[in-house]
């Protein structure tokens, strides 16, 4: 049987990883799940899949999971280190779907392991690419990518030499704004940034896809996968969202990855690799869809991309700035305190300061130089938007 973890398991990602491993209970002797405050639901999965351990990682919900998987013979634990505890114990697949940051630590300790990590999480990659690569190197692990663009680029790779890639296109749905008025964008309400075209995600995600601040991220997470140069990444906008990415040879051959939209797809295919297996997923009838749209993303529409770019370009702690100043952006936007463009300009003053001669993009990174960075460009994030509201006065 494989041995497997499931790091959010009570998130988006999470439950669909949950949906697939309990379709086939006889294959698999599941480790560790962990939550947050969704307790109810990480009690109930910890029971249905017999999991040794369930971890919260706040420690005030401790006592509501002991009381709730009372009797089961679930181990419970709560907090950061019982997380990472967790992410050391051995197991064949990790699943890293925590959101944000925080999904770092427990990733690299699950790598130490010589575990295969599915890699959701794509602020570990953002944040530090490189220290995540190099860690599964040093311990013969693999990391498979589970967004859905690098799933795609992956499977368009596969019997491939990746020296005879000469570009990588992802492709962005465009997100509520992509017919919008230029004009219009600069008074976006949260409430309409927050209706995605295609399909239905948490709040903040749905923001990102409209600013596509998401894009930008997978730009980066293409360049740290992969190892293509920036020059080489492409985004496409791709209204139906089925084509996921193309992957375009030096003979001028272009793969296309096309699929459902459904995240258990890619899920699915990095459980089961480098074999594949049935998955319950919707089969496209591309005679009935008809049309499939393309156009080039519009910088003015989409000045995140940009950014993405110039943080490929500094490198080192750059992409722990981006991280940290789009979330206070981000936050700053559905408090109403900044408007819908300014999220871009703040996260640029940030970068821009990172970028300083004195700043401290050239460290080495580790997990303590990477809080350092996250703290900084917090503040200057917060600097930044005070600044804005100061100029919209
Ligand atoms: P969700 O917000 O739905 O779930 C996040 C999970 O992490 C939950 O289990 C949550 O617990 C837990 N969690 C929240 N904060 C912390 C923390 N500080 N430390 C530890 N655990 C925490 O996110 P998604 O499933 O949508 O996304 C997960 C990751 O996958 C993200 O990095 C995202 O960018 C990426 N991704 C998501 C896609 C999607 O379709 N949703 C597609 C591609 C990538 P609880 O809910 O119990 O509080
Ligand atoms: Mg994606």
């Amino acid at each position: 049987m494989r041995r497997v973890s499931i790091f959010g398991a009570t998130g988006s990602i999470g439950r669909n990883t949950v949906d697939l491993i309990a379709r086939n209970p006889g294959a698999y002797d599941v480790v560790a799940v962990t939550g947050g405050r969704n307790i109810a639901l990480l009690a109930e999965q910890a029971r249905a899949l017999r999991a040794d351990i369930a971890v919260t990682c706040h420690d005030d919900c401790l006592e509501p999971l002991r009381d709730a998987l009372a009797g089961s013979g679930v181990a419970v634990a709560a907090g950061r280190a019982a997380l990472i505890e967790a992410a050391r114990r051995p197991a064949d697949w990790v699943m890293s779907a925590i959101v944000g940051a925080d999904g770092l630590a427990p990733g690299l300790a699950a790598l130490e392991t010589g575990a295969t990590l599915a890699l959701a999480n794509k602020e570990s990659l953002v944040t530090a690419g490189p220290l995540l690569m190099q860690t599964a190197r040093d311990h013969g692990a693999t990391v498979l990518p589970v967004d859905s663009e690098h799933s795609a680029v992956f499977q368009a790779l596969v019997g491939e030499d990746i020296a005879a890639v000469e570009r990588v296109i992802i492709t962005a749905s465009g997100g509520a704004f992509r017919d919008w008025p230029l004009d219009r964008l600069a008074r976006a309400t949260v409430a309409q940034a927050s209706t995605h075209p295609n399909w239905d995600m948490g709040q903040r995600i749905t923001i990102d896809s409209a600013s596509m601040f998401n894009k930008a991220l997978e730009v980066i997470e293409t360049k740290e996968y992969f190892g293509i140069a920036p020059d080489r990444i492409e985004v496409l906008v791709h209204p139906q969202s089925l084509v996921h990415a193309l992957v375009g040879f030096r003979d001028g051959a272009l793969m296309a990855h096309l699929g459902a939209h459904d995240m258990r797809h890619a899920i699915g295919y990095a459980l089961n690799w480098p074999e594949r297996a049935d998955l319950p997923v919707a089969r496209l009838d591309l005679a009935k869809i008809g049309q499939l749209e393309f156009r080039a993303p519009d910088p003015q529409r989409y000045p995140a991309l940009e950014l993405a770019y110039r943080v490929m370009e500094l490198g080192g702690l750059a992409g722990a700035a981006l991280i940290a100043a789009k979330d206070c952006a981000l936050d700053a936007f559905i408090d109403g305190r900044i408007g819908f463009l300014q999220m871009a300009d703040v996260v640029s003053r940030v970068i821009d300061r990172f970028s300083g001669n004195n700043g401290p993009i050239s460290a080495g990174i580790d997990l303590d130089t990477l809080a350092r960075a996250d703290h900084l460009a917090s503040c200057y994030a917060h600097e930044a938007i005070a600044r804005s509201v100061e100029e919209q006065a």
